[in-house]
């Protein structure tokens, strides 16, 4: 499987907690959109094959493109590249954007699948997260999509937040499954350096963030999404039958990927690369047909723990043979303690020569695989 990823690093507003590469200043955005078609063509051979399982516009806020844009990179990809048949090609979209002009330039091109940052359905959690938009508009754009004919819908949610209730997160919740989408991922709130967030909290402006309400929020989320037939095929992600995203379990299974844009990553084999996250820099390099990258060479250390640390969140699990065969390591063995102590506490099973997180213990997901490593 190999996945493309186009960063769109423009914003509207700032969201106090986020610390993605994005700015809001859109003065460059017809440059940068025609760098990031550039950059398509010069690294259009680091995938080992044309054929593309998935696509996904991120960012940043993909659905701030207009149709031109959309053209030019779409005229780029399909030239450069082979869509495969039920390739999933998703676009991340903020419900502020979505109207019926939006979704009809949007239609033109191949999205099967749309990702809606909605984060809460109360408007004073999303003033306090500093969201642009309020609940009323994010049920409409919902709405608005699935009447246009998108089948494949992913609604995007945060718990954990300092001054949400517990009957807030309940409500949230409740009205997304009352959307009934086919994707549901919801984060628990973290704390990123340099965001307005860690300003607030550290001068007392805010509450700190609890990792105990956190986790209490995440029992009933897995509470309620299995109770409405969902299944909970990653830490953070829930979908209906078939509908897990294949972009997304293309990162955690290790598969080949080539990210574009400032601030995107590309991974293949033990390569890993990013391209410079600013703007300005990005646009001159590329004039200069010069590539703004970085990268790094994975040891097979890193690699063992890259795959320790995403598969174990997965619902597949940490295949004991995989680590034989591809690491030679034999984990039941080394770490023979720490498992057990994990079986014993309810944290795992091992079911199949794998290593599987039970419910209590992917409230402590990442703690376990520490001890695994
Ligand atoms: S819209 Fe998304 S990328 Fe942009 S600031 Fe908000 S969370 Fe970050």
């Amino acid at each position: 499987m190999s996945s493309l990823y186009i960063h769109i690093p423009f914003c509207r507003q700032a969201c106090h907690y986020c610390n993605f590469h994005f700015s809001t200043t859109l003065t460059y955005m017809d440059d940068l959109i025609r760098a990031i078609t550039k950059e398509i063509f010069l690294r259009k051979d680091f995938l080992k094959t044309k054929e593309l399982s998935s696509v996904y516009f991120g960012g940043g806020t993909p659905s701030m493109l207009k149709g031109e844009h959309l053209e030019i990179l779409w005229e780029r990809i399909t030239k450069l590249f082979i869509l495969k048949k039920n390739a999933e090609i998703t676009l991340e979209v903020n419900p502020d954007d979505i109207d019926s002009d939006t979704i009809s330039n949007w239609k033109i091109f191949p999205f099967n699948r749309v990702s809606i940052g909605i984060q809460s359905f109360e408007d004073e959690i999303l003033k306090y997260l500093n969201r642009i938009h309020n609940s009323e508009r994010a049920v409409y754009g919902f709405n608005l999509l699935r009447d246009a004919g998108f089948d494949n819908i992913n609604v995007d949610l945060i718990y954990g937040i300092p001054v949400q209730t517990e009957n807030q997160w309940h409500n949230t919740l409740e009205k997304a499954l009352r959307l009934n989408p086919e994707h549901l991922s919801a984060y628990c709130l973290t704390l990123e350096d340099k965001t307005a967030l860690s300003a607030f909290i550290d001068k007392g402006k805010s509450p700190r963030i609890s990792e105990e309400s956190g986790a209490v929020h995440f029992e009933w989320l897995m509470f309620e999404m299995r109770k409405h037939g969902f299944t909970h095929y990653e830490i953070s992600n829930f979908c209906k039958p078939g509908f897990e995203s294949r972009h997304n379990l293309s990162y955690w299974t290790g598969e080949e990927y080539l990210g574009v844009g400032p601030g995107a990553h590309s991974h293949k084999k033990n390569i890993r690369e990013w391209v410079i996250p600013h703007n300005v820099n990005y646009i001159k390099s590329l004039s200069d047909n010069i590539l703004p990258l970085e990268s790094e060479t994975l040891t097979n250390e890193n690699l063992l723990a890259e795959y320790i640390l995403l598969c174990l969140r997965t619902s597949e699990g940490c295949s004991l043979s995989y680590l034989k065969k591809k690491f030679n390591k034999d984990l039941l063995k080394d770490k023979e303690k720490q498992i057990a102590d994990c079986v014993e506490k309810k944290f795992v099973v091992i079911s199949d020569n794998k290593i599987i997180l039970t419910d209590r213990g992917k409230l402590v997901a990442d703690k376990i695989a520490l001890e695994l490593l």
